[in-house]
């Protein structure tokens, strides 16, 4: 049990019953880690599995996952995991989990996608149940009806979860940003939310990321209209770095390399497998002879190239940084490239960032899309 553990007993309750708990396991006042536990009666369900990547004084530590005695004690009781959407930080502490405690996963079809390539990884995806839902569909677990509800994010699929309990009900918004021109199409449910809120709703739950900052988010769409910009101007190799899971961002990049009659190649791992997940589902589009294989990159000519990578955040390890560091085995930023950092900057990453940027040679540029 954590100290942060919230007890809430029903307003005006006349019937002595269960109290509804809601346990958070990590996630709260910090980026990364996020699970929540419902518990009422003999019934807990858990939104969320996330990981958190080390801080700078964590030496030696690979990965951080939540502390799951809790579960491990009520291991019985625990009936499913609802996963929000696809973000490591909320779905990267499943692989160990699972291996504790035994139960399906509710979540969208990328998502699951996402995660299955990982469980893939950990050996663990024959032994789990997956359900695939659908924006709107409602779940009913024990004492829990739990309603998907689409909301956009930097992630596709993603949702909102409305969680009704005996007591009343409990939002969780997961991680949202509010979009009126999402890549997709499919901007949030506000209609949903709407009704909840009318019926009256016993908590909320909110993702208060960059809440402190005044202002708007960047539509996704304004950030392709950036990336025109940018193709327009380039004639050399254009090096697009951003984050594999941003298929909506790895699709604007589709768009703008069509436009500008040049062919893609993906360098990354995180990147290859999901774009293949994406296009298998039917969240990323790309036309026939699109995408060229890495061993075809010398044989094309440099204005008809976009290398799409992974590295927006100057890890060590990562595809871009060796590149630019001339450290990888098969590619390199060379003269004349544009290099394009299509993703926000995660605090604490400037430092990497900056010296992977002021490593280049001459003739070397590197720019942003703002988001
Ligand atoms: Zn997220």
């Amino acid at each position: 049990m954590t100290d942060a553990e919230i007890g809430i007993e029903g307003p005006g309750r006349e019937v002595p019953g269960p109290a509804l708990r809601i346990i958070p396991l990590g996630g709260l006042g910090e980026i990364g880690l996020n699970m929540m536990c419902l518990e009422y009666g003999d019934a807990i369900i858990v939104v969320d599995c996330g990981l958190m990547f080390p801080e700078d004084y964590m030496l030696g530590i690979d990965i951080v996952i939540p502390d799951i005695t809790y579960l491990k004690r009520n291991r019985e009781k625990v009936k499913a995991f609802f996963i929000t959407h696809g973000h490591e930080d909320h779905t990267g502490a499943l692989p160990f989990v699972l291996r504790e405690i035994d139960a399906p996963i509710y979540a969208t079809a990328l998502t699951i996608g996402l995660i299955e390539e990982k469980l893939i990884e950990f050996g663990l995806a024959k032994s789990t149940v997956f359900q695939t839902v659908r924006p709107r569909d409602v779940v009913s677990i024990g004492p829990f009806d739990v309603e998907f509800i689409r909301v956009c994010h930097s992630i596709a699929d993603g949702c909102a979860l409305a969680i009704s309990t005996p007591l009343g009900v409990v939002v969780h918004t997961g991680d949202f940003k509010l979009d009126q021109t999402p890549v997709d199409g499919e901007v949030l449910d506000y209609a949903r939310f709407s009704e909840y809120g009318e019926k009256g709703v016993l908590a909320l739950m909110s993702d208060s990321t960059n809440v402190e900052k005044e202002g708007y988010t960047l539509s996704e769409k304004e950030i392709g209209y950036n990336l025109e910009e940018i193709f327009r101007r380039c004639e050399g190799r254009i090096i697009v770095a951003a984050f594999s899971s941003n298929i909506h961002r790895v699709q604007q990049v589709f768009d703008a390399a069509v436009k500008f009659g040049r062919k893609v190649v993906l360098n990354g791992k995180s990147m290859l497998a999901n774009v293949r997940i994406a296009r298998t589902l039917g969240y990323l589009k790309a036309p026939d002879g699109l995408i060229a294989d890495l061993k075809e990159l010398d044989s094309l000519p440099h204005h008809r190239v976009v290398l799409l990578t992974t590295g927006s955040q100057g890890e060590p390890m990562s595809a871009l940084t060796r590149m630019a560091m001339d450290n990888h085995k098969q590619l390199k930023v060379e003269r004349g490239d544009t290099v394009i950092l299509s993703s926000k900057f995660i605090p604490g990453h400037e430092k990497a960032i900056a010296t992977m940027m002021n490593h280049r040679g001459p003739g070397t540029s590197y720019r942003c899309t703002g988001s």
